[in-house]
């Protein structure tokens, strides 16, 4: 008796064992996204598994192998604006699942997996990039406006100017929806994603920004699909942007919280908890979307380096007063967070030559803020004060070589006085460079007896044409 219940056991252990290594993962279902130059394919699976991909010739098409899959159910898609005519699948073995993408043209394709987050399980990423003759050229941008690396000591009694160049050249603004694709961003209790709010408010202020001469407004994204977020200012920086503004919709762990904010980067630590907070949900994004396998460390020693470059002190200072303008107007019209820049630090300001700021639009979490976000007038609204704010800190602070700058200087518009608050370790040399004057018309533009700035001192700014007399 004995015996023969220790071989049932050990029967059922075997069974159990069997069982085990015949389970396979499911493909449960698969989801495509179309970015301006690639197709991104994802997998959701039950589990890891092995995969390898390749491409086939005459006619074009992919193959994708995962092993120790099986499907749960059919992949269907709507392929259309995609080089993809069809998706076959078969079992080439009762456990390896052959997967092919049948192709208009040839495409480039990369693959990696991705471990379950908050809102996924584990995925199988392929995207398929379009090849180079496919791709849509953009038209040359014109250069970044960038204040020069000239070396400066303070010492120095005056400053070559460096020449100020004629053009008329439009301020290009880049507009930043963030989140998309299979990034939904924050969620509201009524299933709207901030990714889908985001994006209308961008489209609406491009559409506001270029209907105004002297301005032009590019998009990161102009669709639903996922960029990382280093990608985002690189975008912009191709562009030549003049300034970064990133759109969010937030979500907070407390429902209550609602009101709109707009952040600078912070040069040490965030200035509140809810910056801190914010930060750290906006910056997993990229853990999201799969551009997770990137050293942020090195990136941010290499950025510990560049913030105390010069640009960054001057572009910095240009985010904080953009960005207080905007929130200026956007208190008009919508409750603010809060009454200030808040400072934290987001990956996507991270650009040491273009201002940027990360404007929160309100909290999604926040069932009222939720329902007004979805709005298109409201949406409307946030897109006009956010353009007049743009437009005051561009009047009072044209770059030069714009529309914009001619026509502050040729007394088109009204000037009104340009102000400096001084930041720690700025002399008043790197000043005189960001404002593109010299140091003695500053000097006598605020009756300076030395050259020894206070931190936190209001410095006035000649105008251009005034300095240049000097
Ligand atoms: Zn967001």
């Amino acid at each position: 008796m004995r015996i023969r219940a220790l071989v049932s056991v050990v029967g059922l252990l075997l069974t159990a064992v069997a069982v085990d290594a015949l389970a396979v993962t499911q493909v449960k279902s698969m989801r495509l996204w179309r970015a301006p130059d690639n197709t991104r394919l994802v997998f959701d699976l039950s589990g890891p598994v092995q995969h390898s991909v390749f491409t086939l010739t005459a006619p074009d098409r992919l193959v994708i192998d995962i092993n120790g899959a099986t499907l749960a159910a059919p992949l269907s898609v709507s392929t259309s604006n995609t080089p993809i005519t069809s998706v076959r699948s078969a079992q080439r073995t009762p456990t390896d699942l052959r997967v092919v993408v049948d192709l208009k043209k040839s495409v480039t394709p990369k693959s990696f997996t991705l471990a379950p987050n908050a809102q996924y399980g584990n995925r199988l990423v392929v995207d398929l990039f379009d090849q180079e003759a496919d791709a849509v050229t953009p038209p040359p941008t014109p250069p970044v406006a960038t204040t020069p690396a000239v070396p400066v000591t303070p010492a120095q009694p005056a400053i070559k100017l460096t020449p100020v160049p004629n053009g008329k050249r439009d301020i290009v603004i880049a507009i930043d929806a963030g989140h998309g694709g299979e990034d939904p961003g924050a969620s509201g209790s009524r299933g709207q994603h901030e990714k889908d709010i985001v994006l209308a408010i961008a489209k609406e202020l491009q559409r506001q920004i270029n209907s105004e001469k002297g301005f032009r407004a590019e998009l990161t994204r102009t669709g639903d699909y996922f960029i990382p977020l280093r990608k985002r200012t690189e975008i912009a920086r191709k562009k030549g942007a003049d300034l970064f503004i990133s759109i969010h919709a937030d979500a907070a762990p407390s429902k209550a919280a609602f009101g709109a904010s707009v952040f600078a980067l912070s040069d040490r630590g965030a200035t509140s908890e809810t910056a801190r907070w914010l930060a750290d949900s906006e910056n997993r994004s990229d853990l999201i979307g799969g551009a997770g396998n990137v050293s942020l460390d090195d990136k941010d020693r290499m950025l510990a380096g560049v913030l105390l470059d010069l640009s960054m002190t001057a572009s910095l200072s240009s985010s904080l007063n953009v960005g207080q303008k905007v929130l200026g107007n956007m208190g008009r019209i919508t409750p603010l967070h809060k009454q200030r820049v808040e400072q934290a630090g987001f990956m996507v300001l991270k650009s040491p030559d273009i201002p940027s700021i990360l404007v929160e639009t309100g909290f999604i979490s926040n069932a009222n803020e939720a329902a007004k976000l979805a709005t298109p007038s409201h949406q409307q609204s946030l897109a006009r004060s956010i353009h007049s704010g743009v437009r005051q800190f561009f009047q009072q602070n044209p770059p030069p070589g714009t529309y914009v700058a001619w026509l502050r200087d040729s007394g088109k518009i009204a000037q009104g006085p340009r102000e400096h608050s001084v930041r720690p370790g700025e002399t008043l040399a790197m000043i005189a460079v960001r404002y593109q004057v010299s140091v003695a018309s500053l000097r006598s533009a605020n009756s300076l007896k030395t050259d020894e700035l206070k931190v936190g001192q209001h410095l006035n700014i000649p105008t251009t044409a005034l300095a240049a007399q000097q």
